[in-house]
């Protein structure tokens, strides 16, 4: 029986790669077609949840594929569902918005399109983060795996997400029935193009990979009056201080040193004039952890430190300051789910050689993707990287990103072809694995 099993498993082995070259083979045959796609959707960005166009192109092709497709799921999300037999229900998720970013890449396919974002400021608008290069992906593992119906057995949930950049979309289609309307799914899958890896790489995190990402206002009330009056007054200004510096220990002397977080003050706003000790200050957040109870000890060490302060500065119990955390805003972390990542990881190896495939450490920045693990946990659950910088600018940096345009910069400008057709072949080869039959 072992010996059989042996037997299985060599030939397993034996037939993958020959899989995989007709696939990069498939995939390179589609490529003139998803490059005008690409380059389409990159020169007709839209903003966060004001995705119209961009669905529109989209879910005709998906139709066309033999998807069963719904739109405007969360305002303008798109859903479609291909079963094919018993096995998991694998999402596959692209998100579809762009940034409000003046694009200064010199590409010739470089948007020229403006736009106002739902804060009423008007701005051009790029696909600075990459999100084109995911969409253009999605769709071709989608052309992939329908054509490839009989090599896998179960169902196919693959999303176009609007939103992800104000953190929006995930939530807005998991409160429009994303798990109740349509089969819910027990793997998700991603992919973000990274503008820290050479194009053509992988890079992946096993557990929390993007973080808790929080937005908290503090309203700092004192007692204004005549700046030469100071002892008639309380002044804000000199508390809002005391609270900036204070806030510092919360990750300095109160986290474990190998727990990672950030507490920065990105406003600070006060006074009129001179000689005008002002009644109020107001400090602007952003807090970043890994963990709930990590965020959690932040989050009431904010509203503490900022309560003990203003007792100490002798504020009236009427004049305490007013800690707003933004729940709309707060972006969950992203936790890729330990079993998925080293299963995928390793096919990925096997796939694009070792040299392709590298552990990366988390960014401190936000990815709403979380939300779908976060909303059940028994979700099997990977978003991974795929690089976009071309060899010989990655080169000349000397690998060091940070001589390099990072994601949402105007200049941001990856290897399309490449992460596309790396994606595809990635996503696919992960779907096919998930999906196999047994
Ligand atoms: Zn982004
Ligand atoms: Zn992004």
């Amino acid at each position: 029986m072992k010996k059989l099993l042996l037997l299985a498993a060599v030939a397993m082995t034996l037939t993958t790669p020959v899989r995989a070259a007709g696939l990069s083979d498939a995939i390179k045959a589609d490529m003139p077609q998803l490059m005008a796609l690409y380059r389409d959707l990159h020169a007709n960005p839209e903003l966060s949840m004001q995705e119209v166009r961009t669905p529109a192109k989209l879910a005709p092709e998906m139709k066309k594929l033999g998807f069963e497709v719904t739109e405007k799921v969360g305002k303008t999300g798109v859903v479609a569902v291909m079963k094919n037999g018993p096995g998991p229900v694998l999402l596959i998720r692209a998100d579809m918005d762009a940034l409000p970013v003046k694009e200064q890449t010199g590409l010739p396919f470089a948007s020229k399109i403006r736009a106002t974002s739902a804060a009423g400021v008007e701005s051009g608008v790029m696909h600075a983060c990459g999100h084109d290069t995911h969409m253009t992906a999605w769709l071709a593992t989608a052309r992939r795996l329908a054509a490839m119906k009989d090599q896998w057995s179960g169902t196919l949930v693959m999303t176009l997400q609007p939103g992800e950049e104000t953190s929006e979309g995930a939530r807005a289609m998991l409160a429009d029935g994303l798990f109740t309307r349509f089969p819910k799914p027990t793997y998700a899958l991603a992919f973000h193009d990274s503008a820290s890896l050479p194009a053509g790489t992988i890079g992946f995190t096993s557990g929390p990979s993007f973080a808790n990402v929080d937005s908290v206002d503090i309203r700092v009330r004192g007692v204004g009056g005549h700046g030469a009056v100071p002892h008639a007054t309380k002044d804000p200004i000199v508390l809002g201080a005391d609270i900036v510096g204070a806030l510092q220990t919360l990750v300095s002397r109160e986290l474990d040193p190998q727990d990672a977080a950030v507490v920065t003050v990105g406003s600070f706003q006060a006074g009129t004039k001179h000689n005008v000790i002002s009644d109020e200050a107001v400090l602007l957040l952003t807090v970043r952890s890994y963990t709930d109870k990590t965020r959690r000890h932040l989050l009431d060490g904010i509203a503490r430190i900022a309560r003990g302060k203003a007792i100490a500065a002798g504020i009236p119990e009427d004049r305490m300051p007013i800690v707003t955390v933004r729940e709309r805003e707060h972006t969950p972390a992203v936790f890729n789910t330990p079993a998925l990542t080293e299963s995928t990881a390793a096919l990925f190896r096997r796939q694009f050689g070792e040299d392709r495939v590298r552990e990366v450490p988390p960014p401190m920045v936000g990815e709403d993707f979380g939300r779908y693990h976060h909303a059940d946990t028994s979700i099997e659950s990977l978003i991974f990287w795929v690089g976009g910088v071309p060899k010989g600018k990655w080169d000349a940096a000397g690998g060091d990103p940070m001589k390099l345009p990072s994601l949402h910069s105007p200049f941001w400008a990856p290897e399309a072809e490449t992460v596309i057709s790396t994606a595809t072949e990635a996503l696919t080869v992960a779907a096919l694995d998930i999906l196999k039959k047994t």
